[in-house]
C-alpha cells in the first residue's frame, strides 16, 4: 500500500527511535482520504503534533512525487475516526484544529482580554454577542477561535469557517440554486466561528455582505453565538457595509496586541515543550528579542533550527542559532524618522497616523501624540520646535509639556514604562 511505503521511505531519513515512536504509530485512513488528500490517525495528541510539525510537509512531498499531484495531509486523533456523534442533534459542519485549545494558549498582557472573552463565550453561549477579536498576523486569533470550537463541540453544534470559505460556499450555492441549503448550513449552529472577516469587505462583495448580514441577524436573534476575527478594528475595514460595522461593534470587541517580551518568552517555551525541542534560555531570549512578533514564524524558525541541529549533529548554541536564523533577524534601523515613530505608535494604538497630528482631543489620541513626542526626542536628533512643526502644533512649549508628562508617567507606572520600551524596540527594528 502506497501510504505504508511512503512512511517506510521516511524510515531511512530519520532515527529508528523516532520512527518507532512516531511514524509507525500512524494509521492511514482510506475512507477519509482521496487522491489529493491523505488522512492519518495518531493515537494521541503528542504524536499527532510531532508528526504535524516535523513530517507533514515531507510526507506531502513524497505523496506528490508518487502521484504527481499536490496532496494535503491531515493528521487526526484516533478518537476522531468516524466516531458517531454523542448527541443526536450535534452537528459538526467544520473541521476544527484540535491542537488549538485554551490549555495550550499562553496568556499574557497582550492577549489576556481576548483570552478571557473567548473563554467566557465558550462557557456561556451568547454572553457577549458577537465577540470580535482583532490583531496582527500570527498573534493567536485563529488559535482562540478553534479553542472555543473545541471547548464547546462536545455538546453544541459548531461551524468554523474562514470568510473565504463562507464566500466560496455562498457562490457555490448561489450558482446551484441551493441557497436554502446554504441558509440551513450557516443559520442552524449554536456557534458560528468566522475567521478573518476583513475579507468580506471589498468591491463587488455587496451580495455576500448582504447575505452575511441576514445570517448574522438570524443567529443573533436566536441567541446563537457569533465569534469573528479580523486583522483590524472593523472601523478601519474599508468597504465594510455600515450595517455590518455597527452589528460587529454591538457586542464585545477585543484586541490582541503584539506580545510583550515576557509573554513571547513564555510562548516560545510552550512551543519548545509542545514540539519537544530543547533550547537554552539564552537562545530563547535571543529568538524572543531578535525575531518579529509573529508566533507562527517564530514556531517555524524554532523547527528549522532544530532540524538543522539534528542534521549537523550539534547542540543549539547561541552562536549556532544566530548563524541559522540570520535571515530572519530583524535588524536595527539606523535612521529613525518622525514619520516612522508616528506610524508605529498609530499602529499600536490602532488609530490613523493622520489622527496623531490632528487637533483631536480624544484621550487615546492625546496620549499617543505625547508618546510620539517623547520617543521623537529620545530617538531622533529633532529639536522641540521641529517636532512641534512635524506634528502641526503651534508652539513648542506644548511639546515640552508633553515630554515631561510622559517622563513623569514612566517613573511612576511600571506597565507604562514597559509599554514604551516595547514601542522603542519596534521603532528601532526594521520592518
Ligand atoms: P492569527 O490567526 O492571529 O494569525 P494563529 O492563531 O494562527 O494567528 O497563531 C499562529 C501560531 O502561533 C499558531 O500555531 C498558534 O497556536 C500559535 N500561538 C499564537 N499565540 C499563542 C499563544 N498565546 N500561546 C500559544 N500559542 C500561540
Ligand atoms: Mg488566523
Amino acid at each position: 500500500m502506497q501510504s505504508k511505503e511512503i512512511l517506510e521511505q521516511l524510515k531511512d531519513e530519520i532515527s529508528e527511535i523516532e520512527y518507532e515512536h512516531y511514524l509507525k504509530q500512524l494509521q492511514y485512513i482510506e475512507e477519509m482520504s482521496s487522491s489529493s488528500h491523505a488522512v492519518f490517525s495518531a493515537p494521541n495528541i503528542l504524536i499527532a503534533n510531532w508528526v504535524r510539525t516535523k513530517y507533514m510537509q515531507r510526507i506531502a512531498h513524497l505523496f506528490e512525487l508518487r502521484n504527481g499531484n499536490t496532496t494535503t495531509i491531515e493528521i487526526i486523533l484516533a478518537t476522531q475516526k468516524k466516531s458517531p456523534p454523542k448527541q443526536k442533534n450535534v452537528k459538526r459542519t467544520s473541521i476544527l484544529d484540535f491542537t488549538c485549545t485554551f490549555e495550550n494558549f499562553v496568556v499574557g498582557g497582550s492577549n489576556r482580554m481576548a483570552h478571557n472573552a473567548a473563554s467566557n463565550v465558550a462557557k456561556h453561549q451568547a454572553k457577549f454577542n458577537p465577540l470580535l477579536i482583532y490583531g496582527g498576523t500570527g498573534l493567536g486569533k485563529t488559535h482562540l477561535l478553534n479553542a472555543i470550537g473545541n471547548y464547546v463541540s462536545h455538546n453544541k453544534s459548531v461551524n468554523y469557517v474562514t470568510s473565504e470559505q463562507f464566500l466560496n460556499d455562498f457562490v457555490h450555492h448561489l450558482r446551484n440554486k441551493t441557497m436554502d441549503r446554504f441558509k440551513e448550513k450557516y443559520r442552524s449552529n449554536d456557534y458560528l466561528l468566522i475567521d478573518d472577516i476583513q475579507f468580506f469587505a471589498s468591491k463587488g462583495k455587496d451580495m455576500l455582505q448582504e447575505e452575511f448580514f441576514h445570517t448574522f441577524e438570524e443567529l443573533h436573534n436566536n441567541r446563537k453565538q457569533i465569534v469573528m476575527t479580523s486583522d483590524k478594528h472593523p472601523k478601519y475595514i474599508d468597504k465594510l457595509d455600515e450595517r455590518l460595522k455597527s452589528r460587529f461593534l454591538s457586542g464585545l470587541v477585543c484586541e490582541i496586541l503584539q506580545p510583550e517580551l515576557e509573554t513571547k518568552i513564555r510562548i516560545i517555551k510552550n512551543i519548545c515543550q509542545r514540539d519537544r525541542i530543547f533550547l537554552t534560555n539564552d537562545v530563547i531570549e535571543f529568538i524572543a528579542t531578535n525575531i518579529n512578533n509573529n508566533i507562527r514564524e517564530i514556531g517555524g524558525n524554532i523547527l528549522q533550527l532544530n532540524v538543522a541541529a539534528n542534521i549537523i549533529g550539534q547542540d543549539i548554541t547561541l552562536e549556532f542559532a544566530r548563524q541559522q536564523l540570520k535571515e530572519h533577524i530583524v535588524e536595527e534601523s539606523t535612521n529613525i524618522t518622525l514619520e516612522r515613530i508616528i506610524d508605529t505608535v498609530a499602529l499600536d494604538f490602532n488609530i490613523k497616523p493622520s489622527e496623531i497630528s490632528s487637533k483631536s482631543k480624544r484621550k487615546k489620541i492625546v496620549l499617543s501624540r505625547r508618546i510620539v513626542i517623547y520617543l521623537a526626542r529620545l530617538l531622533t536628533p529633532n529639536s522641540m520646535p521641529s517636532i512641534a512643526q512635524g506634528l502641526g502644533m503651534k508652539d513648542h512649549s506644548s511639546v515640552s509639556k508633553a515630554y515631561k508628562a510622559i517622563e513623569t508617567e514612566i517613573k511612576t507606572n511600571k506597565d507604562f514604562k514597559l509599554k514604551l520600551e516595547e514601542l522603542q524596540s519596534k521603532i528601532r527594528l526594521k520592518n
